[in-house]
């Protein structure tokens, strides 16, 4: 088929270019040519006369002379300098690279015409590798009202393949195209939602016709998007339902009821309550449960986790609960531990830096039965680790943990385990539905009783003495306080200087002599160091933890009621919010002091706000998803969604996806497996998509 040809036999491309495409923007075949998609269109009918042009931000372009050309500097210096002048003025065009090629194309005395954006340089506007071909030049082109403009990646422009190039190959694409695209989308769905066809969308989304023709193609292909995205996470929830047996707890027996009547140490809020019914609700039903559970940080999400790692040792089966550090790992083990002590249950603790012995122990443990709970990281999925009876399964403050990963953790059973997912918050509902489309959602939107919100104050760096005597007045009154500094990554040089820095500096300002131990905290530490400094604050005999952000998940000292995070203005937003959640988890007023340096930006300067004035998870998970904006690939990227979301946004198209996830159960709630003749080319293509799209190497 025309689609599925290779890109090298696309007229104009050729090895060369086909394996760029290929290395640079995943462009293997015609068809992914075609989903290629601009990240804007310009208009193009307009020309400037050179005497108009200002620097701007926008792409413009102008017809003119080639007036004078000349090359300076030597080999990685190189610059070529080109005049172009019209009857108003005359103009720079600077180029670094592809000198030689350049300079056997242009001539001197030609007419040309320049696309680029005009930039300002020493007072002067001028432009930097802009788009030049002669005006003389008779394009093959295909007229449209405007022109899609396509990024590009550096390598990419190096070799000559700009925007310019890959619209040129879209109309050859088009023009080798005999007949039309076949439509992927039921007729029925077509009219209802009145959509444009998916040959005139691909057609109008890079030659578009109208600017309404273009909004509409934008429309169809994004619902189209995201449509897949939800039939597919919808299916695979009614596939589970339908053919995965799963195990049947079908007693709350002697673990639970004697833990819930002698051992529990507080009253369950209500939501935790209904949160453990519904949870008993599904794992009694004979199916197999995959239950995302959502609570605010401190919400209590643990002690729901253990309640229901009881129910599965009363029915005789074993769990597992997976945390993100090892710091979470440690505090977990040591919890549970501590809370049911004596009831009869085995813990195991299996990490990174878990001993060879004890991991052998282990292993022998969990295949002979004697160990109940296995608690840990990764390594629980990614070793050889086999459970005799694994029942259940609890994972914590994983935002990265998608579908083909808990996949993974099916194959360690012949028959699936239940699955919890549990994490706080801020994940707005566009991305839950997205990652999480496939899960059933609890939610706990209740904090334990006594709860005080943390107040969020903003501090100027400069008055870093006010922090430092409200700290003194805490710690004074017996609490404990962390201070935050940021680790973009934990391999940055720099950073761990700051880190050293702010240690030193408290250090001098609480000092031993004076009573006061301060400890550090940091990722690239021994676990063994690790695990001492942790321990000496969480028993209070030190009043101040200097941390990264491996605190930032999870870690639960009650106790600890102030939390500075310097820097603030280069966190996120919802690392911000999960910071702050350490404190504020006991019955005193705790408090987030952020610091900052005088220059914010706008953007930094917008999230302290949010920040100092709601404690609102929900709210500021919008927030912040809004902040950052469509284009922050790295954000979603982050999230862990295993597509790539070539056009939709998550978030501005929330209401074309809540459409898209109607629509797709509607047509499942009629059909569950799609086997009516009218679904038939749906099925074939979600079929299709799996294989193709979905990138599990990416993400696992
Ligand atoms: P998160 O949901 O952020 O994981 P945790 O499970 O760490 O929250 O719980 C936060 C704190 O609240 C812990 O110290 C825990 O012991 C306490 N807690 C949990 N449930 C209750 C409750 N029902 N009443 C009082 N305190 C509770
Ligand atoms: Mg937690």
């Amino acid at each position: 088929m025309y689609l599925e040809k290779e890109i090298k036999f696309l007229p104009g491309v050729g090895p060369k270019r086909a394996e760029l495409l290929e290395k640079e923007a995943d462009i293997r075949t015609f068809g992914d040519l075609l989903y290629y998609f601009p990240y804007k269109h310009i208009d193009r009918t307009k020309f400037y006369a050179i005497r108009e042009i200002v620097h701007s931000d926008t792409n413009i372009q102008f017809r003119g002379r080639l007036a004078s050309m000349k090359k300076e500097g030597a080999y990685r210096n190189e610059r070529l300098s080109v005049w172009m002048t019209d009857h108003t003025g005359s103009v720079e065009l600077v180029f670094f690279k592809g000198l030689k090629y350049l300079l056997s194309k242009l001539k001197i005395g030609g007419d040309y015409v320049v696309f680029g954006k005009p930039s300002e340089f020493n007072g002067a506007v001028n432009f930097v590798h802009p788009d030049i071909e002669p005006a003389t030049r008779q394009e093959e082109t295909i007229a449209a009202v405007l022109q899609a403009s396509y990024s590009t990646t550096e390598r990419m422009k190096n070799n000559f393949i700009t925007s310019r190039v890959i619209a040129k190959l879209m109309v050859s694409l088009w023009q080798g195209m005999t007949g039309a695209i076949p439509e992927t989308l039921p007729e029925t769905l077509i009219h209802s939602l009145k959509l444009l066809s998916l040959h005139d969308s691909l057609f109008n989304i890079h030659f578009p016709q109208s600017a309404v023709l273009l909004q509409k193609a934008q429309q169809r292909l994004k619902f189209e998007e995201l449509f897949w995205i939800q039939l597919r996470m919808l299916s695979l929830r009614e596939e589970r339902h339908v053919a995965m047996q799963g195990f049947d707890f079908k007693q709350v027996g002697a673990c639970f009821n004697r833990f819930y009547s002698e051992f529990l140490p507080f009253e369950l809020t209500e939501a935790q309550k209904r949160v453990i019914r519904e949870i008993r609700k599904d794992t009694g039903s004979g199916k197999q449960m995959n239950r995302l559970l959502q609570g605010d940080v401190g919400s209590g999400k643990t002690l729901v986790a253990l309640m229901v790692i009881l129910i599965a040792i009363d029915n005789e089966y074993q769990a597992c609960l997976m945390a993100p550090t090892e710091i979470l790992a440690n505090q977990h083990y040591n919890t549970i531990g501590k809370m049911i002590k004596g009831l009869g249950p085995t813990v195991a603790l299996l990490t990174g830096s878990t001993r060879k012995k004890e991991r052998k122990r282990i292993h022998e443990g969990l295949m002979s039965g004697d160990i109940h709970i296995l608690i840990g990281t990764h390594a629980l999925i990614e070793e050889n680790v086999q459970f005799d009876r694994l029942g259940m399964v609890v994972i914590d403050e994983q935002h990265r943990f998608g579908v083909a990963q808990r996949a993974r953790l099916w194959e360690k059973n012949t028959h699936a385990p239940h699955v919890l997912v549990m994490t706080a918050t801020p994940i707005p509902r566009t991305l839950a539905m997205t990652v999480y489309g496939d899960l059933d959602v609890s939610k706990i939107d209740q904090l334990p009783p006594g709860r005080k919100p943390v107040k969020t104050l903003h501090f100027y760096e400069e008055r870093s003495n006010e922090i430092f005597r409200f700290l003194q007045q805490q710690i004074a009154a017996g609490r404990q306080a962390y201070i935050v500094y940021p680790l973009i990554s934990e391999s940055e040089k720099m950073d761990y200087k700051n880190l050293e820095d702010g240690f030193e500096q408290i250090r001098n300002r609480f000092t031993e002599a004076d009573g006061y131990t301060i400890i550090m905290v940091h990722g690239k530490m021994p676990a063994a160091e690790k695990d001492l400094a942790m321990r000496l604050f969480k028993e209070g005999k030190a009043q101040i933890m200097v941390a990264t952000t491996v605190i930032e998940v999870g870690v639960d000292i009650p106790n600890a009621t102030v939390m500075v995070i310097e820097s603030a203005d280069r966190f996120g937003l919802s690392q911000l919010h999960q910071l702050r959640g350490r404190v504020g988890r006991g019955a005193e007023q705790s408090f987030c002091l952020l610091a900052t340096s005088y220059k914010l930006s706008a953007d930094a300067r917008k999230r302290i706000e949010i920040m100092t004035t709601t404690t609102d998870g929900f709210a500021i998970a919008e927030a912040d998803l809004k902040l950052r904006g469509p284009g922050d690939i790295d954000g979603t990227q982050q999230s862990g969604i295993p597509f790539k979301l070539r056009i939709a946004s998550l978030s501005t198209d929330e209401q074309l996806l809540l459409l898209a996830r109607r629509t797709a159960a509607d047509i499942l709630a009629a059909d569950p497996a799609l086997t009516q003749p009218e679904h038939q080319q749906l099925k074939e293509t979600l079929q299709q998509q799996l294989h193709r799209e979905i990138n599990w190497s990416k993400i696992s």
